[in-house]
C-alpha cells in the first residue's frame, strides 16, 4: 500500500475523528452520532478505497444535472450531518434517539455496508459517480449483480436510512433519504436506457433475471417456457 493510498483511505478517518472531537467538546457525542460517524467512516472507506485506477470515460450522458444532483447527495448525507455533529447551527431541529431507534437503525447500517462493499468489490474499474460508460465497459452481471442490478443503490438507501434513525435532527437526519431518493429517481430511467443501448440484448436478457433493487420473487423460466 502506497503513501497515496494510505492518505486517501486515513482522510475518512481524520475527518470522523475531527468531527467525534467536535462534538464531544461541545458534550454532544451521543450514541447516535457515535453510530453515524462510525457508519459514514466505513462507507467513505470503502469508496477511497474502490475510487482508483478507473477505464477512460468513453461516453457521458446529462452532465449538468447529474452533478448537481450528486452534489445535493454530498449535502444530505455529509455536509448536513457535519454541521449538525459539530456545530450548534442545527441544535434546534434536534429530537431524541432512544435505545430502540438505534438498535432499530443498526440493522439497515450493517446491510447498507455489507452491500455498498459488495457491489464496489463487483462492479470494480466499471464504477462511476455519474452516468458514463468507460472504454471498453464490461457489463457486470455476476455476484451480487446476478440478484439486483442495483445493489450501490439498494447500498445507499440503506444507509440513509440508518442516517435517519441515528442522527436525531429533523432536518440532518432525513436530507440524505431526500436527496438520495431525488438523485435515485432522475437517473435510474436514463441509466437503464444507457445500458441497454451500449449492452443490447446481453442487458434485456440480464434485466429479465434481476429486479432492480429487490431481488425477484421468482426466477422467470427460459424463453417463454411454462
Ligand atoms: N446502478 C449500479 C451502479 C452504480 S454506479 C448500482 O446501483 O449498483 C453507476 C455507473 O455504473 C453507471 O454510470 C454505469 O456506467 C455503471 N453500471 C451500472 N450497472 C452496471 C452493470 N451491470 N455493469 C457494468 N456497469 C454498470
Amino acid at each position: 500500500m502506497g503513501g497515496r493510498t494510505l492518505r486517501r483511505l486515513g482522510q475518512p478517518v481524520l475527518i470522523a475523528l475531527g468531527l467525534a472531537a467536535a462534538a464531544a467538546w461541545r458534550g454532544e457525542l451521543s450514541p447516535g452520532i457515535v453510530l453515524f460517524l462510525t457508519m459514514a467512516m466505513i462507507w467513505a472507506v470503502i469508496r477511497s478505497w474502490y475510487d482508483t485506477d478507473h477505464l477512460p470515460v468513453s461516453a457521458r450522458h446529462r452532465q449538468g444535472r447529474e452533478r448537481t444532483l450528486v452534489f445535493l447527495v454530498g449535502v444530505g448525507m455529509l455536509y448536513l450531518p457535519a454541521i449538525a455533529v459539530a456545530t450548534p447551527f442545527l441544535d434546534f431541529a434536534r429530537y431524541g434517539t432512544p435505545v430502540w431507534l438505534l438498535a432499530l437503525g443498526a440493522l439497515p447500517a450493517v446491510c447498507g455496508i455489507w452491500l455498498f462493499w459488495l457491489s464496489h468489490a463487483d462492479l470494480g474499474k466499471n464504477w462511476s459517480p455519474v452516468l458514463e460508460l468507460r472504454e471498453s465497459h464490461a457489463l457486470v452481471t455476476g455476484g451480487i449483480y446476478a440478484h439486483i442490478r442495483h445493489p450501490m443503490y439498494a447500498a445507499i438507501f440503506l444507509i440513509v436510512a440508518a442516517q435517519f434513525a441515528f442522527l436525531g435532527n429533523l432536518l440532518a437526519g432525513p436530507a440524505g433519504l431526500l436527496a438520495f431518493a431525488l438523485l435515485y429517481l432522475d437517473r435510474i430511467a436514463s441509466e437503464e436506457a444507457m445500458m441497454a443501448d451500449r449492452f443490447g440484448a446481453d442487458w434485456t436478457r440480464y434485466v429479465a433475471k434481476t429486479g432492480r433493487i429487490l431481488p425477484m420473487a421468482k426466477r422467470p423460466h427460459a424463453d417463454g417456457a411454462a
